[in-house]
């Protein structure tokens, strides 16, 4: 069991002029405290995290202290996950996409994942990506335009997954930054009033490890051999949440549901449960939300976490930051219980594409070696395209069953009407 870690970060401040009695925040090593300019504290109540980040800290300092041992973790088989939390504009996009001076968390991590994987020789690597949104309750794909209002389906192969999602095979960085940028250009797609929608948005970077050892150790040892790490990285950028701190979780009603953040909500939800006492886990309302079932593995469950709290310093916005820093507090006492995923079946891609891509190597033998392995990497793509569309095929054919039996089941009880909302039930 290890403590999810957390982190408050501030961001640099853009107040113009600061009034004699201005409150401040205070940050002594690890601790927040709230103070007047004359030096006095506030209340006695200072918050303490595990890492503090002022002003003046970069991308870099943050990303080494905080999730580069996620990311190590990842390329060994651990499952990790990186959160951005924090009121709109107090720096959550600037902390995962950064700047051109100063790289995001997903620019050093997808650098570091594939530096690192150089470095280990003896095994072999298959990492892909994809990239979503997910916008009013609705999760759409970031890497194609088409697939929009995915649902979310669990099985006991794949655990929680989102069906139809594109998911595309990658050999470098270089790869893996062309495809956030054709997400980001999609993310922007139709609408008019984009800061908007990004601060009611969440998007989760998601990156898929698998590794394997390159050759069996000894011709006894086939089971060590065959069997594949597989780990999930989620590099996530939350949705503005100063709605929460704002409406309150317990004042929500249902014809507000429209306006706020669900999600964000569930979330805090999910944390203030997963904080309590170990008996009442049996009861987290992941399912109440898309972005907490999606997540439902790195909350309280099999991953190394981290959360990056921004905050912004300026009087303005002392509530605000006072609701995130208290997130950040409950958000400190969950553990998670992170093991290597070791897996021997067919779930991994890597063993259901071992043998046409052994059959490919073996044809082109004696081919320029970087040729080579484009020649692969499409071949990869293309049957797992290929592998997710009879998915998709298989998945649609059975919800069409579903409704066509509810259907019967409820001819001429006057409830035909019920279909939609048991099948939606189903998913
Ligand atoms: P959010 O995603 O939380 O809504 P942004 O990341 O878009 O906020 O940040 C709002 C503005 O503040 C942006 O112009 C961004 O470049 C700037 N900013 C945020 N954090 C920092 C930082 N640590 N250093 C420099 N500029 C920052
Ligand atoms: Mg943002």
């Amino acid at each position: 069991m290890e403590k999810i870690s957390v982190a408050v970060r501030f961001r640099p401040s853009t107040a113009q002029n600061h009034l004699p009695d201005d409150r401040h925040w205070r940050i002594d090593d690890n601790r927040i405290s709230l103070h007047r300019s004359l030096g006095t504290p506030i209340s006695s109540v200072s918050f303490a995290f595990d890492h503090v980040f002022d002003q003046s800290s970069t991308n870099g300092t943050l990303y080494n202290q905080l999730t580069k041992p996620i990311i190590d973790a990842a390329v060994h088989g651990f499952n990790g996950t990186a959160f951005a939390y924090g009121q709109t504009s107090s720096g959550k996009t600037f902390t995962m996409n950064g700047s051109q001076e100063d790289p995001g968390i997903i620019h050093l991590a997808v650098k570091d994942i594939f530096h690192s994987t150089q470095m280990i020789t003896d095994r072999e690597f298959l990492i892909r990506v994809s990239y979503m949104e997910i916008y009013n309750e609705e999760i759409n794909d970031l890497l194609s335009l088409g697939s929009q209002k995915l649902p979310i389906h669990e099985s006991l192969e794949r655990g929680i997954f989102v069906a139809g999602l594109r998911e595309e095979i990658v050999n470098t960085a270089e790869q893996v930054f062309e495809l956030i940028k054709l997400g980001e250009a999609n993310r922007h797609f139709g609408e008019t009033n984009m800061n908007a929608r990004s601060s009611r948005s969440h998007t989760i970077f998601r990156m898929v490890i698998e590794s394997s050892i390159k050759e069996p150790m000894s011709s006894g040892d086939v089971s060590n051999a065959d069997a594949i790490r597989v780990s999930v990285l989620n590099l996530v950028d939350l949705a503005g949440s100063e709605r929460i701190a704002k409406t309150g979780a317990g004042g929500v009603r249902l014809k507000e549901g429209k306006h706020i953040n669900k999600s964000l909500m569930i979330l805090g939800n999910v944390i203030n449960k997963l904080s309590e006492s170990g008996r009442q886990r049996a009861h987290i309302p992941y399912r109440d939300s898309k972005l907490t079932r999606i997540l439902q593995p790195a909350l309280g469950g099999n991953a190394k976490t981290s959360i990056i709290c921004t905050v912004a310093p300026e009087e303005v916005h002392v509530e605000e930051t006072r609701g995130t820093l208290q997130f950040a507090s409950r958000a400190k006492r969950v553990t998670n219980c992170a093991q290597v995923n070791e897996i021997l079946t067919d779930a991994a891609l890597l063993k259901r594409q071992k043998l046409e891509i052994e059959e490919l190597r073996t044809k082109l033998q004696g081919q320029h070696s970087e040729v080579l392995e484009q020649v692969i990497l499409k071949q990869r793509n293309d049957m797992h395209k290929s592998e997710l569309e009879c998915e998709k095929l298989a998945m649609e054919l059975e919800e069409k069953k579903i409704s066509r039996s509810t259907r019967a089941a409820l001819k001429g009880t006057g409830k035909e009407d019920q279909r939609t909302y048991y099948v939606c039930q189903s998913r």
